[in-house]
């Protein structure tokens, strides 16, 4: 076959058509994609959602998540909705790959830039607390969603399967971008990922059923309290000025007002402002 004839490797100068990007045969790219300065940004967001996992390690097994949807169900999580969806989304494919063999740990794991992802236990306590809202119960979805501190999206693409519609936000540019490709094949599921500073929450598509944040400050941003739905609820971690630590906080909105209450202590990343 004269593809199999042996050709002498090439000198530089190299022809221009012989440069990467300008024999593609996906139809769209042309030589000119070569001179594209997002390229770079976009094949790595490509790259990063084609990242390979180590194979032979049984990650992609429903099995690894079954055992730990079975060991968060003997901590309490009877949340049905809920253990379905961790039953449902590989967390190995949101963190890096030489960490994704911890995935199905319950640890908290790093994300970059100084960021982690919450342990399974946590995120599900949340999303049960989330869905012991009155909108929730009644209804048996989360509904409009806004979410503070998209992080890798591990917990987005958890919201997307139990919610209507979900406005995540993240000020970290890199992590926006890494989430956008972990969540690009995820299947289903309405949802938005906003760069900018969660503490102004997200008027456009307000008011939300839930707000849920993955990030702590010293008090609750009043554009979340206004941006809540009557009936809605509020669940993030905040500043205890009693312990001096952070707990988890739960606020509710019915036509009196906003009803807070404090659950356990818990230890999440600080909400910063402005983005970066
Ligand atoms: N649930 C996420 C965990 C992310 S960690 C996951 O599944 O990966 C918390 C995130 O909140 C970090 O990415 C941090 O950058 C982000 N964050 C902190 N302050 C923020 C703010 N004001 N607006 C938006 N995101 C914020």
């Amino acid at each position: 076959m004269s593809a199999s004839k042996a050709t002498p490797p090439r000198r530089f100068p190299a022809a221009l058509d012989t440069l990467r990007g300008a024999r593609r045969d996906d139809g769209g790219a042309d030589s000119r994609s070569l001179l594209r300065p997002q390229r770079h940004l976009h094949e790595a967001a490509l790259d990063a959602a084609r990242t390979q996992v180590p194979s032979g390690l049984g990650l992609d097994s429903a099995q690894v998540r079954a055992r730990l949807v079975q060991r968060l169900r003997e901590s309490g999580i009877g949340c049905e909705p809920v253990l379905d969806a961790i039953a449902a989304v590989e967390r190995h494919r949101f963190v890096d790959s030489a960490l994704a063999t911890q995935a199905y740990e319950d640890t908290s794991l790093p994300i970059g830039h100084g960021q982690t992802i919450s342990k399974p236990s946590v995120v599900a306590r949340m999303l049960e607390l989330a869905f012991g809202g009155e909108q929730a119960r009644r209804r048996g979805t989360l509904g409009r969603v806004l979410e503070i501190g998209t992080g890798c999206g591990y917990q987005t693409a958890l919201l997307a399967r139990l919610a209507r519609l979900v406005v995540s936000i993240e000020r970290l540019r890199p992590l926006h971008e890494r989430a956008r490709a972990n969540l690009a094949p995820q299947r289903g599921g309405d949802v938005r990922l906003v760069y900018g500073d969660g503490r102004l929450g997200h008027p456009p598509w307000a008011p939300y059923d839930t707000v849920i944040a993955a990030a702590g400050g010293e008090s609750l941003p009043a554009a979340w309290l206004e941006q809540m739905a009557l009936g809605g609820r509020l669940v993030a971690p905040m500043h205890d000025a009693a312990s001096g630590g952070q707990v988890l906080c739960v606020v509710d909105r019915d036509e009196q007002g906003h009803v807070h209450r404090h659950h356990e202590a818990v230890h999440f990343v600080p909400l910063k402002s402005g983005r970066e």
